[in-house]
């Protein structure tokens, strides 16, 4: 078993790597470190993402830069900010307690002047994307004329993103006896080419199944039509509460639809992009680093420096136009020895494509059925349960209420009272999945759209204003006395007056929409409700008394209709579309509002 200690490391690197808990090198590490310590001729490491590449090419060139020089030793070329950054930060943390080591990023779409700063530091090592690497250069603030090492990372992105220019026009001025190192997960004709011009017969290096998902991944489609892609995977989020994951999109407009729809049916999703500024991509990034978002949307140059373990799906929105890059998206889960699944949504006259993409995963992908109202409803029930059980009690905080919780319920057993606990969220799924359709298309040579209009309108799209629960401040369980009349007084005082909205459970009426609606049309935030009674055809809520008018008028210029009068069900619909389209709920969430529903 060879471990880091054999390769002649210094002890301060040795440091720096046992720190980042690396026990035993990986793979293409095993084959990489030895061949670069020893040898200054050209290489090449084929390997699928994850596998460790950053440190089998920084370890030795860590070690062996010599500190004492004022030059540009290393120069490393990679597709995007983010890999960028990643990678300097890698090298940072290997040489961390090499003391004068020095690795500065440069990247477009940021200061130049703070890189510029940067540079003057005298680096040993800089790691740019080409484009602003290239005008570095050529403003002659960065020398490369005395490089020894230049690694070209992620190749094969480098040159699909329209790089071949830079490239060239950076190695045009590197060193004749510089070593190069190529990386690439796949090596496409292309690449074979600037092998062939760069390089001086390099050492190959090739590891594990390479181009082939790796083994803890299990594959997966899904089959429906294509106008039925959100809903289903909407039925695929849904079906795992816990996911952690990225939904590949082929353009940067399909992103931005398929999360903005995410996040109007608040999903805890966002999306990433190119048309995002870095700031947004920056804290985008850090939600979903930090598990505080579950489901980012992105394509696939965005998404192609985010590393990140233990993601648990990897969701084709659709069949990626190349299936290498099927295999870079499914190579972001089932790492580090976790399992993961790359399901892709595909429609009937793509399922001959799956055949070929077995070829490459080296995998039969089966066909599941989109999960049905039933299996969903289950997962989530189990999930919510999980969550009551694992909760935490804040005993100081909720003792003085307690008295008074325990009386209400006195009349409850405790079969009783979990089952209305658990009815709190639990009726949410099932209602919103009581009438759903069977998305799954039957097999169809013809490729035919069958069952085109089958449950048209029935729940496509209708159902916004969700509300699992998910990561939303909850503060249910203090409803507040009634006394059954119009006008009520809570415990704190609260005069509350009952509002009535022509819109009921069958125009899509959900608790989270009267939320949503009163937190839109108020200008003030956060006004106390009380209970929110959902009926087939209206809804009544109750609000603080001070502010019925200013809801009653509100309601009435949105057409909402507030007060008694009443409308028939198909234009209370239609309203309600108008009325949510208008006032789209903002991306931050509003914990604010106290709530207790009343289901039908
Ligand atoms: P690649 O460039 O091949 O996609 P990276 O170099 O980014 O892969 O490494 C992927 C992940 O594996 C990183 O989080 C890295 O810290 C981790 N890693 C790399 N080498 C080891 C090792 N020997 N032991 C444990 N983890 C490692
Ligand atoms: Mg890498």
């Amino acid at each position: 078993m060879s471990d880091f200690n054999t390769y002649g490391f210094s002890k301060e690197l040795l440091r720096g790597i046992e720190e980042l808990g690396f026990e035993k090198p990986t793979p293409i590490q095993e084959k990489a470190i030895p061949y670069l310590m020893e040898s200054t001729s050209d290489l090449t490491g084929q390997a699928q993402t994850g596998t460790g590449k950053t440190a089998a090419f920084g370890l030795p060139i860590i070690q062996k830069s010599d500190l004492e020089s004022k030059k540009v030793q290393t120069l490393i070329l990679c597709p995007t900010r983010e890999l960028c950054i990643q990678l300097s930060k890698d090298l940072q943390n290997f040489s961390k307690y090499i003391k004068g080591f020095k690795v500065v990023p440069i990247y477009g779409g940021a200061s130049i002047d703070t890189q510029l700063r940067e540079l003057r530091k005298k680096p040993q090592v800089v790691v740019g994307t080409p484009g602003r690497t290239l005008d570095m250069i050529k403003r002659r603030k960065l020398i490369i004329n005395d490089v020894k090492w230049l690694v070209l990372d992620e190749a094969d992105e480098m040159l699909s993103m329209g790089f071949k220019d830079e490239l060239d026009g950076i190695l045009e001025n590197t060193p004749e006896d510089k070593q190069t190192l190529l990386f690439s997960a796949t090596m496409p004709h292309e690449i074979k080419r600037i092998i062939g011009t760069y390089m001086h017969e390099p050492f190959e290096i090739k590891v594990g199944k390479v181009n082939k998902g790796a083994d803890n991944v299990e594959h997966y489609f899904y089959m429906v039509n294509a106008r039925d892609r959100f809903e289903a995977l909407k039925r695929i989020a849904d079906a795992n509460p816990n996911i952690y994951g990225i939904v590949f999109c082929r353009t940067r407009a399909e992103t931005k639809d398929v999360a903005e729809k995410l996040i109007e049916q608040k999903y805890n999703a966002d999306a990433l992009h190119g048309d995002m500024s870095q700031f947004m991509r920056d804290q985008v990034m850090n939600r979903f680093r930090t598990k505080h978002l579950q489901i980012l949307v992105a394509t696939d140059v965005a998404a192609r420096g985010l590393d990140v373990d233990d993601l648990t799906h990897i969701i084709n929105y659709n069949l990626p136009d190349s299936l290498d890059i099927y295999i870079h998206r499914s190579g972001r889960t089932g790492r580090a020895g976790k399992k993961g699944v790359s399901v892709t949504i595909v429609h009937s006259r793509e399922q001959h494509k799956i055949r070929l993409l077995e070829k490459k995963v080296g995998k039969k992908i089966e066909r599941r059925m989109v999960p049905g109202g039933n299996e969903i409803c289950e997962k989530q029930l189990y999930k919510l349960i999980d969550k009551i059980g694992n909760v935490e009690v804040d005993e100081d905080m909720i003792a003085k209420y307690l008295p008074t919780i325990y009386e209400k319920f006195e009349s409850l057993s405790k079969e009783e009272l979990i089952k209305h606990f658990v009815s709190i969220e639990f009726n949410y799924f099932l209602d919103k999945y009581k009438k759903a359709r069977d998305l799954n298309t039957i097999k169809s040579s013809g490729g035919r759209d069958r069952g085109r209009d089958r449950g048209r309108g029935r729940d496509g799209g209708r159902d916004r204003g969700r509300d699992g629960g998910r990561d939303r401040g909850r503060d249910g369980g203090r409803d507040r006395g009634r006394d059954g009349g119009k006008n009520f007084q809570n415990r704190d005082g609260v005069d509350f007056a009952q509002v009535r909205i022509d819109v009921g459970s069958s125009g899509g009426m959900r608790p989270a929409m009267v939320l949503e609606l009163i937190n839109t049309q108020l200008k003030k935030k956060n006004v106390e409700i009380g209970r929110i009674d959902i009926r087939r055809d209206h809804t009544k809520v109750e609000i603080d008394k001070k502010y019925e008018k200013e809801l009653l008028s509100a309601l009435k210029n949105a057409d909402f209709k507030g007060g008694s009068s009443r409308q028939s069900d198909s234009s209370n619909r239609k309203r309600s579309n108008i009325e949510y389209d208008r006032d789209k709920p903002k991306r931050k969430k509003r914990r604010s509002t106290r709530k207790k529903i009343i289901q039908d």
